[in-house]
């Protein structure tokens, strides 16, 4: 049992992408109801949260500048909201270090945001629940409870409805970063324009991905990954046809844009391959820039109290 106060609390939180989206059509409210299955991948950000006399937000790291440091800011949004709910003042300094990429379809604001609830819960001693903790986070977006829910699992309504995915064994990622982010409401709006423009191929149900990943079958998997967004993303940013196309002539078991993109994931056969993948990628000049990760993640947890 801990005895002395908390001073300091550092949280890391997952990137994640979709190996399956299907997009339902656009609802009255401007959402669209979502199918998904999400999979966080070891590529996190880490945030800090210390005692402070106001609430401020400090970011550092690739793309920083782009990221908003006032109210807009999805990982001060979280501590506002966690410090109303639970009647303590909303005062804290959060430091963010970003190492998603930012804009990136790999939920980075999110995952920020999740951290924040999981670090100021610990640091104001508000002892929310599990639960009660994934309440708040589906507020603050439709991604936010996957990222404190980590692992792989089937997402519903607008992506916030969680059911955990059994699945064998982990998996190899190659991550290629595009220049500049996508924004995500454009990339809808892009897809809603195809569909009311004509017929356009929607993916089919999960239940390949589903099959796949319950036998841990790599090159299966890679076989059925299938993002709705894809080729909107595509229409708004033509080059990462080049990418995906590169990426699959270098031998990776599939690619997809990663949510509403522009980062593309290439699953490998194993580590081996994800290295040898990641270097021939690099090479073509075809990306800005390469990470390797493996999935799945774990969700928003502690790794640092003091
Ligand atoms: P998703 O995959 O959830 O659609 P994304 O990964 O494409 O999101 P984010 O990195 O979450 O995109 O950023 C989207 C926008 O959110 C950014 O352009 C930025 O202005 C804003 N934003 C607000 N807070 C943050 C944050 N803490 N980190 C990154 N972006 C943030």
């Amino acid at each position: 049992m801990r005895r002395q106060p908390i001073e300091r609390v550092t949280v890391r939180a997952p990137a994640k992408v979709n190996l399956h989206l299907s997009v339902g059509r656009r609802r009255s409210d401007g959402f669209h109801d979502l199918t998904t299955i999400f999979h966080a991948v070891g590529l996190y950000d880490e945030v800090d949260a210390v005692h402070a006399d106001a609430l401020t937000v400090t970011v550092s790291g690739e793309g920083a500048d782009s990221v908003p440091t006032d109210r807009d800011n999805l990982a001060m949004r979280a501590a506002a909201l966690l410090g109303m709910e639970t009647g303590h003042e909303p005062v804290v300094a959060l430091a963010i270090r970003k190492g998603i990429p930012v804009a990136g379809g790999c939920a980075g604001g999110s995952a920020d945001a999740a951290a924040a609830l999981v670090a100021c819960d610990a640091l104001w001693g508000t002892g929310l629940s599990r639960g009660e903790l994934l309440g708040l986070a589906a507020r603050l977006g439709s991604d936010v409870p996957f990222s404190l829910h980590g692992g792989t699992a089937l997402g519903t309504g607008r992506g916030e409805r969680l059911t955990p995915v059994l699945g064998q064994g982990s998996y190899s990622w190659v991550l290629a970063l595009a220049d500049g982010g996508l924004s995500t409401p454009d990339v809808y709006a892009e897809l809603d324009r195809q569909r009311d423009s004509g017929p356009v191929g929607v993916v089919s149900d999960a239940s390949a991905v589903l099959t796949a990943l319950r036998s841990g079958d790599a090159v299966a998997l890679g076989h059925v990954l299938a993002n709705d967004l894809q080729a909107a993303a595509i229409a708004l940013r033509p080059t990462l046809r080049l990418l995906l196309d590169t990426g699959k002539d270098l031998g990776a078991l599939g690619g997809i844009v990663s949510g509403s993109g522009p980062t593309v994931a290439f699953l490998a056969r194993n580590e081996e391959h994800a290295v040898g993948l990641a270097a021939a990628l690099a090479g073509q000049g075809v990306c800005r820039s390469v990470r390797r990760a493996d999935g799945p993640a774990h969700g928003a947890r502690i790794v640092e109290l003091a």
